[in-house]
């Protein structure tokens, strides 16, 4: 089996599918691996250290694979060389490149979105959502404080005294406690919320204060797979005063709310964002999902009533080194873990297949993409 590395296309992208431990690992099950030349260049590594562990390093690297690994969906015409049926294993985001995905399925080419990992506890090593999530959390807050024209933590100095920042995180996920974890670590005094309640122990064993609607009875806010449900309209109301009460008194708010195939709820008003202080900052982690915030712009710093509101729409991609290292030990747990040794090829099992199989034998299959 042949597994081809391809070198990312997409504007902005920097990282790389593959690293050259993972290419080892590949090579120790007996696979063949070839990489595009310049591949991991933007994660900083080099033709020569994939050369190092053994892979071809060529411009042709797809020509006869049997398994192609993206970060994000390579162009269906790309891989034309590539074997008969061959897998398309990458971040493929299946509901915002549903042309490509059809491309992928008329050229007979089999696309496995990893994005559609299932929550499950043997799958958690091979999530590429949880992986890239929590660096985005880490460096949601990096860049926040960066912006922010104080100090976070408390500071008793000779010239007097500064006080810690308050720092509010809107959707306890993965990024989320991520966030939480580093603004505690920088010093300041940390607040977040969900709309589900589980979320809540989560918060308080960080050290944060949860900031949660307790008047509206009997929802928890989570649905399959551990993920949000869209809420109703009397929670959403509820919540929303809360959340304005509490954002007023905030110095930095970061936002990671997303609900899976639809445009992120929008969690702060414009209304919102002027009851804020002068000089307060907003990461918005959804701005590539249509955003939480209202006036928010990918990879610009928008100044509304003096608040400044940012995002940057390939979070990830600003942490090339460790994205990658982590992404592609996310593809090598997966393709591993189905390795048949006597077929010299991964077979995966149903639950797991059926959960990231978008096409197969031409046809789109995922009830995802269908239903
Ligand atoms: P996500 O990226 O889908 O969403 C981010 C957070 O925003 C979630 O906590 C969600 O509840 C929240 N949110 C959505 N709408 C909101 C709103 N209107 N207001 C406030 N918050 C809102 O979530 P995620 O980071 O992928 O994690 C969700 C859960 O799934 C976590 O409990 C995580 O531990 C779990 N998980 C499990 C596995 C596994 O077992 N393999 C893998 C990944 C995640």
């Amino acid at each position: 089996m042949k597994i081809a590395v391809v070198k990312e296309r997409a504007e902005g992208e920097t990282r790389v599918a593959a690293t050259p431990e993972t290419v080892k690992k590949f090579k120790a099950l007996g696979a063949e691996v070839a990489v595009e030349s310049g591949a991991g260049a933007s994660a900083s590594i080099a033709d020569a250290d994939y050369a190092a562990v053994g892979a071809e390093v060529s411009a042709d690297a797809v020509r006869g694979a049997g398994i192609v690994l993206g970060v994000q969906g390579p162009d269906p015409a790309a891989l034309a060389a590539a074997a008969p049926g061959a897998w398309v294993v990458a971040g493929l985001d299946p509901f915002g490149q549903r042309g490509r995905i059809d491309a992928y399925a008329a050229a007979g080419l089999e696309a496995l979105a990893m994005e559609f990992m299932p929550r499950i506890t043997r799958a958690q090593s091979m999530d590429i959502l949880s992986s890239q999530s929590n660096l985005s959390g880490y460096k949601a807050v990096i860049e926040a404080a960066n912006l922010y024209g104080r100090a976070f933590p408390m500071m008793m100095t000779a010239a007097g005294t500064i006080s810690a920042a308050k720092a509010f995180v809107m959707g306890v996920g993965v990024a989320g406690l991520q966030a939480i974890a580093t603004a505690r670590r920088l010093g300041a005094q940390v607040s977040a919320t969900d709309v589900r309640s589980a979320t809540k122990e989560q918060i308080v064993s960080l050290g944060a204060k949860p900031i949660f609607v307790e008047s509206v009875a009997g929802i928890e806010g989570e649905g399959a797979g551990g993920y949000a449900t869209e809420m109703s309209e009397e929670y959403q109301k509820a919540q929303a005063e809360l959340v304005s009460g509490h954002i007023a008194k905030q110095d930095i708010v970061i936002t990671t709310a997303l609900i899976p195939g639809r445009a992120a709820p929008r969690l702060i008003s414009d209304a919102q964002i002027a009851s804020m202080k002068a000089g307060s900052v907003i990461f918005d982690l959804a701005v590539a999902q249509g955003g939480n915030v209202e006036g928010s712009k990918a990879d610009e710093v928008v100044v509304r009533h003096g608040v400044k509101i940012f995002g940057y729409s390939n979070t990830p991609a600003t942490l090339p080194a460790d994205a990658s290292a982590l992404f592609a030990r996310n593809l090598y747990n997966f393709l591993s873990a189905f390795w048949d040794k006597e077929q010299g090829q991964p077979v995966l099992d149903a639950e797991i297949g059926e959960a990231v199989r978008l096409t197969q034998g031409g046809k789109v299959v995922s009830p995802r993409l269908l239903g």
